[in-house]
């Protein structure tokens, strides 16, 4: 990397003579963290214009860039190097360039790191090589396995398949393909790899809508037909069907010829929804997640370049993806922390979204069952279209939500299931209906500590309590991947066997229900028990196939999941998430307590709700059990107001880190003394933050507190600009910080 900065440097130009050999310039920008683009000579044999994808040397290697417009003039030639080729797609749309600028200096992130997140599929550029795929030989025996037969009949309509489409279509494992070619049934063809999602079927007939539903999705249908800007939040109860009704808008996109992008937080792309799509427009959608392979990623990059691919369902970094006919934006679970990146090029994909809607002038719709604070303040305001759905769909009953009151139902510190929720346990499975106990905390058990010293055993990295995990047998940091084999003897006191496990994970509620109910099928679900879309799949089939009676699980449970027999919602600890004070603690508490209650009684059984509380008085838990949602989020919304936060205020966030504390409180101070303070703007801090050490580097943190008028970005830019940093010390900026660790 040194050498590369090194010729950025040197691309900035300082003298040198002339040369009128490649007398075109263009400048190019490149996928690295740099915040302008570059001039680079053009030879005559290529005709290059704005968004034009190129080939050029950096750093002694050839990286990809893209046009980004006029030379400057003032660039010494002998500093200037040759674009080497120009790749033949589609060039970048100048509205999709304005909006990767807008991102960066919204953000306060490189352009060249913004635009690195629209050209995520390496190898995608050059032009595709064909791949091995199966058609039918001319003649087919009659006889054949029924195995055999399903492979004939899926390439019946003489679309030649890979083995891996056949096995999946036809149910099969892709020896039978073998098989079938060994035996001349099959012809071995070459063929390049399909756009994805093609042609979706926009006349298919939906399912009926409910009078509630069909008026919201006659409100979006007609924002789509209307071809300008504009912004609905579709606010409906859990198993409202919003996803049908927002399908409408989708369709409607999809008959004007348009691209749809339907952003979701990576863990509710399930199979689930995934069918859903396919039953609705017949056939699959186009998916970009972190998961995904990197020929698909190869294929559906070039499909959505080309405007090919139609519909494109995915995770946050979807929304940077170079769609040429974008013409409707939808933001599922609008309100999920998850579209908000905390690392790296940090953004906000729902707010960006909204940016990405307005600056292309179509509509967007954000979709939830518990709106974000912004996201309601908006619709109360009348910036955005409120379409509320009151009801469930087909007359379910939305869950009846009792709160336990822990201070009286506990039993001792190592059980954590009270009777009262033991006994709506047992009397479910005996109705033959199945349980969810709810904590969203993995592994066996959050803390380790020593019975005769008091030792904690932390993260030698992390302000981090280590994490047991009786799988595994060994203690786990959640934040660095730490792990070491849990002691035999007390690291301080060297004492032996007197760790002791200190309060539950899901591993430990799983140990406790297995000696309440002997009989009955438990499953964990968990990321780590679940750890990849496979398992994760089967898990949530079996579940969904009724041959699990009790599922005990984390927030992956939480979002989305659509089980008919489910009618028990347990919470283990409903307080978990208020301590901490976070500006959104009490927020995100609502929020995924709410969605967890949401996956009881989805059908014609009711639902019933336990939440587990040392504080059952507490106006969220009160809100969760009358199911006053609203009235939490005016108070809410009041003390935002008062305490000059957002959406009243704007925020930046930055965080000083390094692996040397001296330079980092250093630098954090030297911040602080310039920070702007003022009547409209005020910077609070530096103070250690709340994770000191993260990864074995040292945090501080600043946080800007600025009247909704001011320009924070120009204010914050040229506040930390004029701060010498040390090479080793990074400064981040967080701007809309969502969380403050
Ligand atoms: P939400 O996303 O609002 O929680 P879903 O979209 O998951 O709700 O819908 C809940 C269930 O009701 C799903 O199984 C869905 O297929 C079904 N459903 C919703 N609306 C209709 C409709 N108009 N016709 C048939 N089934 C529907
Ligand atoms: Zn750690």
């Amino acid at each position: 990397m040194h050498s590369l900065f090194q010729e950025l440097d040197d691309l900035d130009g300082k003298s040198g003579a002339a040369d009128s050999l490649l007398s075109t310039r263009k400048r190019i920008l490149v996928p690295y963290p740099v915040d302008k683009a570059y001039d680079y000579a053009v030879p005559d044999d290529l005709d290059l214009k704005d968004g034009d994808y190129v080939c050029v040397p950096l750093g002694g290697r050839e990286v990809t860039g893209v046009v980004w417009g006029e030379p400057r003039d003032d660039v010494a030639s002998s500093k200037i190097k040759a674009v080497i080729d120009h790749y033949p797609l589609r060039a970048m749309p100048k509205l999709h360039r304005d909006f990767l600028d807008k991102v960066a200096s919204y953000t306060m992130n490189a352009k060249g790191s913004v635009l690195k997140m629209s050209l995520s599929a390496p190898g995608a550029l050059t032009p595709p090589k064909p791949v091995s795929a199966y058609t039918l030989a001319p003649q087919i025996p009659d006889k054949l396995s029924d195995k055999q037969s399903a492979v004939v009949n899926v390439l019946a309509d003489g679309e030649p398949l890979r083995a891996s489409e056949i096995a999946d279509q036809a149910g099969c494992s892709t020896g039978v393909v073998n098989t079938l070619l060994k035996n001349g049934v099959l012809t071995l063809v070459e063929r390049y790899n399909p756009a994805p999602c093609k042609n979706p079927d926009a006349a298919r007939q939906g399912p009926t809508l409910s009078d509630s539903q069909q008026d919201a999705a006659d409100a979006l249908v007609r924002s789509v037909r209307d071809n300008s800007y504009s912004a609905s939040l579709l606010d409906g109860v859990t198993g409202a069907g919003k996803t049908e009704t927002y399908f409408e808008a989708v369709a409607e996109a999809l008959k004007q010829g348009r691209q749809v992008l339907i952003l979701l937080p990576e863990i509710a792309l399930s199979n689930a929804f995934l069918e859903r799509f396919k039953s609705r427009f017949g056939c699959a959608p186009a998916l970009w997640h972190s998961g995904l392979s990197s020929s698909m990623r190869k294929t559906t990059w070039r499909g959505v370049v080309s405007g090919k691919t139609k519909v494109v369902i995915g995770a946050r970094s979807a929304l940077f993806l170079p769609f040429s006919e974008l013409g409707l934006i939808i933001v599922d679970e609008e309100h999920d922390p998850a579209f908000k990146q905390e690392e790296g090029t940090i953004y906000h994909a729902r707010d960006m979204a909204v940016l990405r809607a307005h600056m292309g002038n179509i509509p967007i719709v954000l979709v939830s069952a518990t709106p974000s604070l912004e996201t309601i303040h908006n619709a109360w305001n009348g910036r955005y279209n409120h379409l509320i759905l009151a009801d469930r769909y087909g007359g379910a009953r939305m869950p009846e939500i009792d709160t336990i009151d822990m201070r009286t139902a506990r039993k001792d510190a190592q059980h954590f299931i009270s009777d009262p929720l033991i006994e709506a346990i047992e009397e479910n499975i005996e109705a033959g209906q199945q349980s969810l106990l709810f904590l969203n905390r993995r592994g066996y058990a959050p803390l380790t500590l020593c019975r005769s010293c008091g030792h904690r055993m932390d993260c030698p990295r992390c302000t981090a309590w280590l994490v047991e995990h009786r799988n595994s047998g060994k203690l786990h940091c959640h934040h660095c991947g730490f792990f070491a084999k849990k002691p035999e003897h007390c690291p301080s006191c060297e004492d032996t066997d007197t760790l002791v496990a200190c309060g539950p994970g899901v591993e430990r509620i799983f140990e406790e229900a297995k000696e309440i109910f002997p009989e009955a099928r438990i499953m964990v679900l968990a990321s780590d028990t679940a750890d990849d879309g496979e398992s994760l799949r089967a898990m949530l089939d079996k579940i969904r196939n009724n041959e699990i009676d009790l599922i005990i699980g984390t927030q992956i449970i939480a979002k989305g999941h659509h089980f008919p027999n489910l009618t028990l919602v347990g919470v283990i600890d409903a307080d978990l998430g208020l301590q901490g004070g976070d500006l959104r603690a009490s927020e995100r508490t609502y929020q995924l307590l709410h969605q967890v209650a949401g996956r009881a009684g989805r059908e014609d059984k009711k639902g019933h709700v336990l939440l587990q509380s040392f504080m059952p008085e507490h106006r969220i838990i009160q809100a969760l059990a009358s199911g006053a949602r609203d009235d939490f989020l005016s108070i809410e919304a009041d003390e935002r107001e008062m305490a000059h936060m957002p959406p009243f205020s704007r925020l930046a966030g930055i965080i000083v880190s390094g692996r040397e504390e001296s330079q980092v409180i250093e630098t954090a101070k030297m911040l602080g003394q310039s920070a702007p303070q003022g009547a409209q703007i005020q910077t609070l801090g530096p103070a250690p933050a709340p994770f000191a050490r993260l990864r074995g580097k040292f945090r501080y943190r600043l946080l800007v507190i600025a009247d909704k008028n001011i320009d924070i970005q120009k204010t914050v830019s040229a506040w930390v600009s004029q701060i010498k940093t040390p090479s080793n010390v990074r400064i981040q900026i967080d701007i809309d910080p969502q969380s403050f660790y």
